[in-house]
């Protein structure tokens, strides 16, 4: 239901536990958060119910991060379990993917491309980290290339806003969206992406607009958007008017 990530800050953990809390009004069944930092430290915390009882489990976990990706569930594929809160991940650890949206043809993929794959949820989100996994380790294609196929592979009713961590590349968020927002938040102290711009006003005003088929590549000091054809494109920044 709502997304929220960080790259660069200083203090991951604080900012997306307060984005989290700033999405709670769209409604939500359960939460989750995974955060890492650039020396493979890292931190996956998902709870049903609250944010603060995320907030609480999380603090007492005690790590911080510096990047990472979180999000409030309302179910769609799945019951309210732990199992199938956000970020749901590829079975060897290496990818973490949040998801806002529904994928039609979760169950067609599943049985075409990952048969003995284990699963751990009920959850058409969790079909589509497994592929970009398969895609990556087994078949070899670069993180953006593997995040572009399991993309064309989605139904044309399938709606997404996708963000993924790849725990070999720290730091970088691969973002993309169709029917479903997604935006960029750019600053000097560190770089968001967010489902909605309020979440993340904290951290930063300055936002790009994603559009339906686009997929960026976030990193501390840099932003770097592609279209549906996969050409490099610019989009527009714009400045939120409004207080924290
Ligand atoms: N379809 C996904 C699920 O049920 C995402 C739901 C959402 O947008 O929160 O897990």
């Amino acid at each position: 239901c709502g997304i929220v990530g960080v790259t660069g800050v200083e203090q991951a953990l604080p900012c997306l536990l307060h984005g989290l809390q700033k999405l709670e009004y769209r409604g939500y069944d359960s939460a989750g958060v995974y955060l890492m930092d650039n020396a493979g430290n890292d931190a996956y915390i998902r709870e049903k119910g609250r944010v603060a009882k995320l907030a609480e489990k999380a603090k007492a976990n005690g790590f911080i991060g510096t990047s990472g990706i979180a999000h409030t569930r309302w179910a769609t594929h799945g019951n309210v379990t732990i199992e199938n809160a956000h970020p749901q991940k590829s079975a060897d650890d290496r990818f973490y993917l949040v998801h806002n949206g529904v994928i039609e043809n979760y169950q067609e993929l599943k049985a075409e491309y990952l048969p003995g794959v284990h699963f751990v949820s009920e959850t058409d989100t969790e079909v589509a980290v497994q592929l970009v996994d398969k895609f990556a380790t087994e078949d070899g294609l670069s993180n953006v290339e593997a995040f572009r196929k399991m993309i064309s592979l989605l139904g044309d009713n399938s709606a997404y806003g996708f963000l993924l961590i790849d725990t070999k590349e720290p730091g970088t968020l691969f973002a993309a969206k169709k029917k479903s927002p997604l935006l960029v938040g750019v600053s000097d102290h560190g770089n968001v992406v967010t489902s909605d711009a309020a979440a993340m006003i904290d951290v930063t005003k300055e936002f790009i607009e994603l559009r339906d088929g686009d997929i960026a590549i976030i990193k501390p000091g840099s932003v770097a958007v592609y279209d549906a054809n996969e050409e490099p494109v610019d989009r527009e920044h714009f400045t939120l008017e409004i207080d924290p």
